[in-house]
């Protein structure tokens, strides 16, 4: 059955981790990050439609536990998101998630995902898509200061969207620039493994800043931050946790996803609520100005905000049909009268059939 087709609203599509796995590597990692990218630029370029609040978080000691919800009026969407820093030493992942959309007119779900590796790949996508408008022109060489889960994603997404061929690694783990190398050491970078953050952004026209530390780090002090640089600062997406000294954010235009939710999370909690700051989906409509001069100094202060998930969604959904891998989940009761609910529950007890649901699929 076609994963779009509204005939079965009782059986949801699912795509498992396996399955994700195997969409990414049979379209092609930088396929779907270039993908990716047009969703969320098609997304941004009508912004006005969407439903925005900031996150719904839930902090305590260990983390935070996030519900990002939007709608375009015809689909609504949500993802579940943790980011707990103190999972890694206990060998779990800092950020894992899943996500629904479902259709406005009937309130429906109609696909539901994991987002841990959509998650990954969008956030790379939104990123590159940022810099597309705001790094220097001709930028090759990147510094990524933090080479754990999200950071391969990164680089790939910098490569196939702005031809990014250079990398400049550090991590305070030296297993950790290891692995990254590693696992990209057949992907046609330039890889360049640094012993300090001090080496890793010489002459890098991008600095992606992407570690995970729940309090106010800096990463970045405002000596290493050279004229001209885009800094893509995706690690500071907390109250409480942020990657950049404050004297850089002096220094930068600082280019947002959501305002309202950025200047709780993002690196402008350092600073008063007025300072100004430009929305990106304004840069991207030409509203707004993006680079203008030589020696600007760009932030693009990343936090994640629900429409990229939104757009991650929507892509996902299209590719289903062409790739075949997800499964029927039997998850909205189908009474054949709507209104005998009860009555097909006294059906499943004596051995009837519940509902029309199935549990089949594409895989
Ligand atoms: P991870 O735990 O897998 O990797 C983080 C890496 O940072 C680790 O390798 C760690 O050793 C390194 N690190 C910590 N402190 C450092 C320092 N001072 N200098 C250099 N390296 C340091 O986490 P991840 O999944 O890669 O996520 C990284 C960050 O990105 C997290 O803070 C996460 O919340 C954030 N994130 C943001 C978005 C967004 O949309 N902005 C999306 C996903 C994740």
């Amino acid at each position: 059955m076609s994963p779009t087709e509204p005939a079965k609203l009782n059986v949801v599509p699912f795509v498992s981790v396996d399955h994700m796995m195997k969409i990414v590597l049979e379209i092609g990692v930088e396929e779907v990050l270039t993908g990716l990218t047009e969703y969320l630029e098609a997304d941004f370029r009508r912004w006005e439609i969407f439903d925005k609040t900031p996150r719904i978080a839930s902090h305590s000691a260990e983390g935070v536990i996030e519900l990002m919800p939007t709608s375009d009026g015809e689909v609504y969407g949500f993802k579940y998101v943790n980011g707990h820093p103190v999972n890694m030493a206990q060998g779990l992942q800092t950020v894992t998630a899943f996500g629904v959309l479902a259709e406005v007119v009937s309130g429906y779900p109609v696909l539901f995902s994991e987002m841990t590796i959509l998650t990954a790949l969008r956030t790379a996508a939104m990123s590159a898509l940022a810099a597309k408008y705001l790094a220097p022109e001709n930028a090759k060489s990147m510094a990524i200061i933090g080479n754990g889960a999200q950071s391969e994603f990164q680089a790939l997404a910098f490569k196939a969207v702005l031809g990014v061929d250079t990398l400049r690694l550090y991590d305070i783990d030296p297993a950790a620039t290891e692995k990254c190398a590693a696992n990209l050491a057949d992907s046609g970078f330039n890889i360049v493994r640094c012993t300090s953050p001090e080496e890793a952004v010489e002459g890098a026209a991008i600095i992606t800043t992407v570690t995970a530390d729940k309090q106010y780090a800096t990463i970045l002090t405002d000596n290493m931050v050279g004229a001209g640089v885009h800094i893509n600062a995706i690690g500071g997406d907390c109250p409480g946790k942020t990657e950049l000294h404050k004297d850089i954010l002096l220094r930068s235009d600082i280019f947002v996803e959501y305002p309202q939710q950025t200047r709780i999370e993002g690196e402008i909690q350092q600073l008063p609520d007025d300072h100004p700051v430009t929305e990106l989906w304004q840069v991207i409509r030409g509203e707004a100005p993006g680079r203008t001069a030589e020696g600007q100094i760009t932030l693009f202060d990343s936090v994640g905000f629900a429409i990229e998930d939104f757009s991650a969604l929507r892509y996902l959904r299209d590719q289903l049909e062409r790739t075949g891998h997800y499964v029927e989940l039997d998850m909205i009761a189908d009474p054949d009268d709507p209104r005998d609910l009860y009555g097909m529950v006294l059906r499943a007890a004596s051995g009837g059939a519940a509902s029309g649901g199935a549990a089949s699929g594409g895989d």
